[in-house]
């Protein structure tokens, strides 16, 4: 039976060190950090997302300020405001929540956030920099299956890793994550031939396509580290229920470790955008955190 990697007990462990340089930045520093967080229109979904957010930053004690905009809004005013965020020194991090109603188009967008307030690590900037191997800010997802395998490997060197998805979200930057530890990567896709060989032959599965029980027990080699990034939706008598990508009771019995859905990634998701805030205001303001996760290196490459 597979190690459970459990997200939640190992992101109220990342929180907690968030909490500490929350602390710390406001004693050296005299600093609130602080995340502004965008929401335009009304998607249910998007309204959960960022409530959850925002409840998990006050809970580490930092600032988060909402905005609440039209589901008409036009493009020149959500640029406006975050002109607006970009240039106040009190807000540290700004996070627009996607999707983006059809008229507004996403990539102005978020190309228009200062990369070092970018704590979603999607700028094109940020994307560039993690590209080539340098220290940013990067996307909180793939940074969060970062931890959860560190949990299980000491040392990622040579582990073959397939990432099934090539989202620029997940899939890209997870794939960019694995090759900085030294992983030989694999990325794979709904064009993909031969996906379930190629998984097979997998230390490290990372499953973040979007497709239900995608991943079944034939995919997966003995012993391998699966981690499901998938959030699927289903109804079971009625009741809404979440799953991810993979076939998690088949797949535990064959699988080394797994991580779980709900439990898993999606804990991690947030509090990496946390420890993306605090990182933010080191670049910003040049106050390097010397304890705690803010000193923590994710993206360490060694040739
Ligand atoms: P996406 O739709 O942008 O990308 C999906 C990727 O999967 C594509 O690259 C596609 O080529 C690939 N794919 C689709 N079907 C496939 C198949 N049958 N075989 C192989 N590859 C296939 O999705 P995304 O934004 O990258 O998200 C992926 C999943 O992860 C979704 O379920 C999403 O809800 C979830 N997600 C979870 C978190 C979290 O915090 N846990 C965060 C982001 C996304």
């Amino acid at each position: 039976m597979a190690q459970l990697i459990d997200g939640k007990a190992l992101s109220a462990q990342v929180l907690q060190q968030v909490a500490a340089d929350v602390a710390l930045l406001k004693a050296d520093y005299d600093i609130l950090p602080t995340l502004a967080v965008v929401l335009v229109g009304e998607d249910p979904a998007s309204q959960v997302y960022v409530r959850n957010k925002m409840k998990r930053a006050s809970e580490v004690g930092i600032g988060s300020r909402e905005h609440l905009l039209d589901a008409g809004t036009t493009q020149d005013e959500l640029a406006q405001l975050i002109a607006t965020l970009n240039s106040d020194p009190l807000v540290h991090g700004i996070l627009v929540q996607l999707p983006l109603p059809a008229q507004l188009d996403e990539d102005s967008v978020i190309a228009s956030i200062h990369p070092d307030k970018d704590v979603d690590g999607f700028h094109p900037l940020n994307v560039g920099a993690l590209a080539a191997g340098r220290d940013t800010l990067v996307p909180c997802t793939p940074q969060g299956c970062m931890i959860m395998l560190n949990q299980v490997h000491s040392n990622l060197s040579g582990k073959n890793a397939v990432v099934v998805g090539r989202s620029n979200i997940v899939g890209k930057p997870m794939a960019a994550l694995l090759l900085q530890a030294n992983c030989t990567v694999t990325i794979a896709h709904s064009r993909t031939q031969n996906i379930e060989s190629l998984c097979r032959q997998a230390d490290i599965v990372i499953a973040a396509a979007g497709r239900m029980a995608l991943v079944d027990a034939t995919w997966i080699k003995p012993g391998a580290t699966v981690i499901d990034v998938g959030i699927n939706a289903i109804e079971i008598d009625g009741k809404r229920k979440l799953v991810g990508d993979v076939a998690f009771e088949a797949v535990s019995q064959v699988a080394g470790a797994i991580s779980p859905v709900p439990g898993g990634v999606g804990p991690m998701t947030i509090a990496c955008l946390l420890l993306n805030t605090t990182r933010a205001v080191t670049r910003q303001l040049a106050c390097p955190l010397e304890q705690g996760v803010g000193a923590m290196n994710t993206t360490a490459r060694s040739d």
